[in-house]
């Protein structure tokens, strides 16, 4: 593996954090794009979500990347958002919907 996986998922502790900085594009972008192309294709609720990530993710795998190291990441991924999750759930604020 020649691409350095712990740039995706480790935090830089710094303003430029580039996990910070794509978590923001996601956000702000991808997000709010595939809800719009779910709606304007009459798609099911969350298929372009899922179809979108299993194929950006296909993507990597066919560049050489193990399915092993992508699921690996892919879970650590997951245990933050989910951990962020719980805790904007307990600051009180409402679940933020996306659509
Ligand atoms: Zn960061």
């Amino acid at each position: 593996m020649d691409v350095d996986l712990k740039t995706i998922v480790e935090h830089d502790l710094n303003d430029d954090c580039p996990v910070c900085r794509t978590q923001d594009i996601v956000e702000m972008a991808l997000i709010p794009a595939a809800s719009a192309w779910e709606i304007a294709n009459g798609l099911p609720r969350y298929a372009i979500a899922f179809h979108g990530a299993a194929g950006l993710l296909g993507a990597v795998m066919n560049e050489g990347i193990s399915r092993e190291d992508v699921e690996t990441v892919l879970a650590q991924l997951l245990d933050e958002i989910e951990a962020q999750i719980t805790e904007d759930q307990m600051m009180g604020g409402p679940p933020q919907g996306t659509a």
